[in-house]
């Protein structure tokens, strides 16, 4: 056997939490600077949602439409998918096995059945962690801050979904609130050095 053969898996960390819950702003503080960034791939998922104002291409979310989401979906190179308020999301299955065998560790930004199915499929390699809003009026504050046009309809079913998902916290691994940023961060942080047995 050569050297290195047994080089270890990474690990997976799928992060949740409701629209507008602030993980997307969480996680981008935890990679902004420190040793973790460079612990962690962040994987970029694909969608045929529109882009919204201030988001990256292929750095926030791989924008296609729903005829190449469906091709990539039947050629199975979707290792997990989800349809939300209409549109698809998907994980890219080549880009988390290549990675898992180098042994790079992921982070992962999921809905319930994407975190679910991610645990199932890696049981042992995968930490799922739940974002919790301090309250549904910070989240329907945030959800209108976020969107340059939001119609009621939209509101009213983001935040219908995100009580379902609030009632799902307990189906995690760890649940952290998101009262303060800086906190928050730092909790997030403890969590993975842990999981990473770096601390
Ligand atoms: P948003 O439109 O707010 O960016 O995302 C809507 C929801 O889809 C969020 O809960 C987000 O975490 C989830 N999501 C984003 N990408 C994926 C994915 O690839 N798979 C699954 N299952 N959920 C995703």
């Amino acid at each position: 056997m050569t050297k290195g053969a047994l080089k270890k898996e990474g690990l997976m960390f799928v992060i949740s939490g409701p629209s507008g819950s602030g993980k997307t702003t969480l996680l981008k503080k935890l990679l902004e600077k420190g040793f973790l960034k460079r612990q962690l791939v962040k994987s970029v998922s694909l969608t045929t949602r529109p882009k919204r104002p201030g988001e990256r291409v292929k750095k926030d979310y791989v924008f296609i439409s729903e005829r190449e989401f469906l091709a990539l979906l039947r050629a199975k190179k979707i290792l997990e998918w989800t349809k939300y308020l209409g549109y698809y999301y998907g994980t890219p299955k080549d880009f988390i096995e290549d990675n898992l065998r180098k042994g790079s560790n992921l982070l992962l930004c999921l809905d319930l059945r994407g975190a679910l199915k991610i645990k199932r499929l890696y049981p042992n390699n995968t930490a799922t962690i739940f974002i919790a809003p301090p309250s549904l009026g910070a989240l329907k504050q945030r959800i209108i801050k976020r969107s340059d046009k939001i119609n009621q309809e939209e509101l009213q079913q983001r935040l219908g979904l995100a009580r379902g998902e609030l009632l799902a916290k307990g189906r995690y691994d760890y649940y952290l609130l998101n009262k303060d940023l800086s906190v928050a961060t730092e909790k997030l942080k403890k969590i993975i050095i842990q999981e990473l047995g770096l601390g």
